[in-house]
């Protein structure tokens, strides 16, 4: 087929994400900056409050990235050498690595082809007797079946560790994502729902778990003198486990405290902006749109949609580079973990998860953020039907 040059529909380039920074946001950074802590203090304390409240946890412990709370989740359910924990391919690399930090297995359950999220009936077929935990992905911002899951772990009484870098606000069931699995983990990467610059939390309802994760983040050491074997004095602590320095500081928190404040409207956008979408593609039969069971109120962190390759003379390679040469920021969320080199030489084979795979072949993620404009929603729109229609079979 000849390579079409498509005229590009905008002038500069559209990434598939981006923060919203505004001047309250800069404001109440150089007022943490002309505090006493700059590291973890009383804004840390304040923001990880307002995230708890918000998702309707009782607890919450900040952390330096989400990758850093998810390792201090799997420590604090007490995975260790040889556990195996049940995740999905369909996700950053994260999900999985937190596991191997612990010396775990990560096991790969397939996913449902209509969500893209994790399948319960394979997390259930991935059980052996050294499962301790299952880490669900909100993919996209869309809960997880989570009930399902929850009664498998109970079944047999592992923890669930909740991977929600995409779905601060999402709503499952009625309920806030957040307030539901034993543990839940929000990113606050730049193209996350909110963000700090780099930064991660944990939230719970569990005491024990929110002790162990304020001891991991700080070099497993307590002043707690009631838990300490013995007491030097005033100036004693005691380390007691192998923890990290994970810390978030306290500019990062009041950048999140900030951007708490804004993120009904940011789900809002996002949420117009995909109806948007859904509403421009739903008569092409060339594309799958997102599917959203009616129990799920999706972040709309990403937008993927999945092409029919039947219907289509073009690859989803060639579709993904005329995007691009259009100045559209596609990008593919998730290329399957387990594909990954280091997980091949781990011993982790091809054609694992079959659905996942597949999917993998035929999914684009569209742009999509609160700081685009109605215009950059309907240059995407305008780009894709035309280099569809060009392709159409
Ligand atoms: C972003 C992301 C993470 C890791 O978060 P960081 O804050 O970047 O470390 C983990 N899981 C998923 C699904 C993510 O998208």
């Amino acid at each position: 087929m000849e390579r079409t040059t498509f005229r590009p529909v905008r002038e500069s380039y559209l990434p598939y994400g981006r923060q919203w920074i505004d001047e309250e946001d800069i404001e109440a950074v150089v007022e943490a900056l002309k505090g006493d802590f700059l590291t973890t203090g009383p804004y840390v304390s304040r923001f990880e409050r307002a995230i708890a409240d918000y998702v309707g946890a009782k607890y919450a412990v900040a952390f330096s990235n989400g990758t850093a709370a998810l390792h201090g989740a799997c420590f604090a359910a007490g995975i260790g050498e040889g556990d195996e924990v049940i995740t999905t391919p369909m996700t950053f690399a994260a999900s999985a690595n937190c596991v191997l930090y612990r010396g775990g297995v990560p096991v790969f359950a397939d996913i449902d082809e209509k969500t893209y999220n994790i399948d319960p009936q394979s997390v259930e077929e991935k059980i052996t007797e050294r499962t301790k935990a299952i880490i669900p992905v909100d993919f996209a911002g869309q809960p997880a079946d989570l009930d399902p899951i929850l009664e498998i772990a109970e079944k047999h009484r592992l923890v669930v560790i909740e991977d929600a870098a995409h779905a601060l606000g999402a709503v499952y069931k009625g309920r806030k994502v957040g307030s539901i699995s034993d543990m839940t983990m929000f990113s606050f990467h730049p193209v996350k729902l909110i963000t700090t610059g780099e930064g991660g939390i944990i939230v719970t309802n569990n005491e024990e778990y929110y002790e162990r994760l304020l001891q991991f983040r700080t070099h497993g050491i307590t002043r707690d003198r009631s838990r300490m074997a013995e007491d030097h004095g005033p100036w004693y602590y005691e380390m007691q486990f192998l923890g990290y320095n994970y810390r978030l500081t306290d500019i990062q928190a009041a950048l999140g405290l900030s951007q708490l404040k804004k993120i009904e409207k940011f789900l809002e956008l996002r949420r117009r902006y995909a109806a948007m979408y859904n509403d421009a593609f739903k008569g092409m039969d060339e594309l799958i749109l997102p599917h959203q069971p009616e129990w799920a109120e999706s972040g709309w962190h990403l937008y993927v949609i999945r092409l029919r390759p039947e219907k289509l003379a073009a690859s989803r390679r060639e579709i993904f580079e005329a995007l691009q040469r259009q100045n559209i920021g596609v990008n593919v969320h998730y290329i399957p973990v387990h594909y990954q080199p280091y997980y091949r030489k781990l011993g982790y084979d091809k054609g694992i998860c079959p659905k996942a795979e597949r999917v993998y072949e035929e999914i684009l993620t569209l742009p999509l953020f609160p700081a685009m404009s109605e215009q950059d929603v309907r240059d995407v729109i305008e780009a894709v039907k035309r280099t569809v229609g060009q392709y159409r079979k």
